[in-house]
């Protein structure tokens, strides 16, 4: 098959589709990658790189997708690139049409075959594209929480592991699911107090088995939620309610009655934030202060660090390319239900029913 990796053109986007160890795959496998000219370059991947892996470099966009049947990116195609999509064009990246009538009909219009990273499932119902972000952006939240505490950030000042002598900061993470667990292993890792709640007892009795005593787990209920913010450094909200926006678990009292200069990193502020205070920023800006309490609400956190981003992503996307090119779109879904799964748009409708529904398009 022919493959094509343009450069991602969405404003601060510096990750790319393939790294050049995927290309390599690619070849090894008997097919052909088109890469734009400087498409990893905002990462360190440079044309040599991707030219040794075996990839042949084109000088723009026009020109990979007039070579490639498959288009691999990571966001969603912009208007530019809507343009240049053709019915014979297979169409590979996160997408999140569910809010985008607009792209979703650029897309119906073009006549290709778009499948979504972010619906793509696996044999335990979880969401195995979207899984390598949340480890990142659980990961980075204790970064960039540690960071925030600090005096100069508006912090009450407080290192998160503390010294001999000085006890550790406190740290609540609300939802213990892929991003909460990353994100209770690296405070957990700075030598924190580290709590986690979560409503899903299952989910806390594995987080028991695997972090023993180091990790203290609270089933989620506004009493414990109540007590165990009013004594944090740092708040971490990581909760998810599949296909629904976040539920406000800590109000504006409870932040109000956080010692001033603590802070909240609220990861699920894509899907609208579980905090009553959080509002979305940008890398540009990422913190304000409300009730005394720093917030830090990036909502596309991964992208603050673009390389890690990029490799984890398509460590995770790589086998679903392969068996794309190998096998044919049309054989690979059928043989594959998680990445039929993945599915949006085909034969100019919309073939995801949430997010058919979501648009209120018809199939
Ligand atoms: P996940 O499904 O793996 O985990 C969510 C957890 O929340 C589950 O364990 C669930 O039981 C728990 N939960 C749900 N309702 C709860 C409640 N009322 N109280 C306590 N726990 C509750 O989800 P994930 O992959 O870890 O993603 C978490 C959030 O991070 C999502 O909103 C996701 O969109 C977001 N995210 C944000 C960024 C960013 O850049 N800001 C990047 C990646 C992911």
């Amino acid at each position: 098959m022919r493959i094509g990796v343009p450069k991602e053109t969405k404003v601060h986007e510096y990750r790319v589709g393939l790294v050049p160890a995927g290309v390599r795959e690619l070849v090894h496998h008997g097919h052909t990658v088109y890469v734009e000219s400087g498409a990893g370059a905002g990462i360190g991947l440079n044309d040599g790189e991707y030219q040794a892996a075996g990839g042949e470099i084109v000088a723009d966009a026009d020109a990979v997708f007039a070579n490639a049947e498959m288009i691999v990116k990571v966001k969603e195609p912009q208007p530019a690139e809507v343009a240049r999509l053709r019915p014979d064009h297979l169409l590979f990246t996160y997408l999140h049409l569910a809010a985008e009538p607009a792209l979703t009909q650029g897309l119906r219009d073009s006549g290709c075959t778009a499948i979504a990273y972010e619906t793509v499932t696996d044999a335990h119902g979880r969401l195995p594209l979207l899984a390598p972000m949340s480890e990142v952006a659980g990961r980075m939240a204790v970064q960039v929480g540690a960071h925030c505490l600090e005096k100069e950030r508006g912090g009450s000042g407080i290192l998160l592991g503390g010294v001999p002598g000085v006890l550790p900061a406190n740290v609540v993470v609300l939802g213990g699911g892929v991003a909460g667990m990353n994100a209770a292993r690296m405070a957990m890792g700075m030598q924190a107090k580290v709590f986690v709640v979560d409503k899903n007892i299952d989910r806390l009795n594995e987080l028991d088995i695997a972090f023993g005593r180091e990790l203290d787990t609270l089933y989620s209920t506004v009493d414990h939620i109540e007590k165990a913010v009013a004594n944090a450094d740092l708040v971490i909200g990581c909760v998810l309610l599949p296909g629904a926006t976040a539920p406000k678990l800590v109000s504006r009292e409870m932040v109000r009655a956080m010692r001033p200069g603590s802070v909240m990193v609220d990861v699920a502020i894509d899907q609208g934030g579980c905090f009553e205070t959080s509002r979305p920023t940008t890398h540009a800006e990422p913190t304000y202060v409300d009730e005394g309490v720093v917030h830090y609400c990036v909502t596309n956190m991964p992208g603050a660090v673009a390389r890690t981003s990029t490799f984890a992503l398509t460590n995770a996307t790589m086998r679903f390319v392969l068996a794309l090119a190998d096998k044919g779109y049309r054989q690979a879904l059928h043989d594959d239900p998680h990445l039929m799964a993945g599915l949006n748009v085909a034969d100019g409708k919309v073939t995801n029913r949430p997010v058919a529904e979501s648009l209120d398009a018809r199939y």
